[in-house]
């Protein structure tokens, strides 16, 4: 990757950001305190998507960063991933709430505030074309894959994402959090296999390019 080809896809984010950050495509647009577009390496080999921002994401306007952002960057550590090495974001940019007299809680993204958002995520795959798709929770999943797919029974299974990237579907951390005791540690248990399948897939397809460069190198100084 050059250093121009780093700076045009830094380029391209802030622009999609800045449209992102006057948006009002939704209700939800009116009542978010920040957009919460995505952030890390724009050149990342592995893009995470969650559901949406939550009351911690909405206020700092950083995706992942309550005590959901800190499992993740745990979990993705547990892979050899900083998380400034990965690309972070969410099926909606703003925080989807309902009140409930006058307190606001988080909620799912609705179909329609999907579709209306799915344009900025598409826009994300298409400028970081990642080597692999993390999507974590149902929405996440549904929003990709279709809206009966099943988390417990799918996850875990390679798909094919957007311009053919490979797909993994696992838990959303808020979820695992949400469970206690035995129930805990079996979903832990399952995200972990699901992480060592992600780990082995960046594997395979740094060593299948390194194995093409190794072979086209010969070539590029053939007089
Ligand atoms: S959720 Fe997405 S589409 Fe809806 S207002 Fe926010 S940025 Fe716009």
């Amino acid at each position: 990757m050059t250093l121009q080809e780093r700076a045009a896809r830094e380029r391209a984010l802030e622009r999609s950001a800045t449209v992102a950050a006057a948006c009002r495509k939704c209700a939800i647009g009116y009542t978010r305190r920040n957009n919460v577009y995505g952030e890390g390496d724009p050149c990342a080999r592995l893009m995470v998507v969650g559901e949406g921002p939550g009351e911690t994401e909405d206020k700092l306007g950083r995706p992942f960063v309550g005590r959901a952002g800190q499992l993740l960057d745990q979990m993705l550590s547990a892979i050899a991933i900083p998380r400034e090495d990965a690309y972070i974001c969410n099926t909606i940019k703003c925080r989807a709430t309902l009140d409930e007299g006058g307190r606001l809680r988080n909620r799912a993204p609705d179909p329609q505030e999907m579709a209306n958002c799915r344009p900025y995520l598409d826009e994300q795959i298409d400028v970081i074309r990642p080597d692999v798709i993390l999507a974590l929770g149902a929405p996440a999943a549904k929003s990709f894959l279709g809206p009966a797919f099943a988390i417990t029974k799918q996850r875990g299974i390679w798909y094919v994402g957007p311009h053919g990237i490979a797909l993994m579907v696992s838990f959303h951390p808020a979820y695992i959090l949400r469970q206690s005791g035995n129930s805990m540690t079996g979903v832990k248990r399952l995200a972990w296999t699901d992480l060592k399948l992600v780990r082995d897939k960046l594997r395979e397809l740094a060593a299948g390019r390194s194995a093409v460069a190794a072979v086209e190198q010969p070539a590029l100084f053939e007089p």
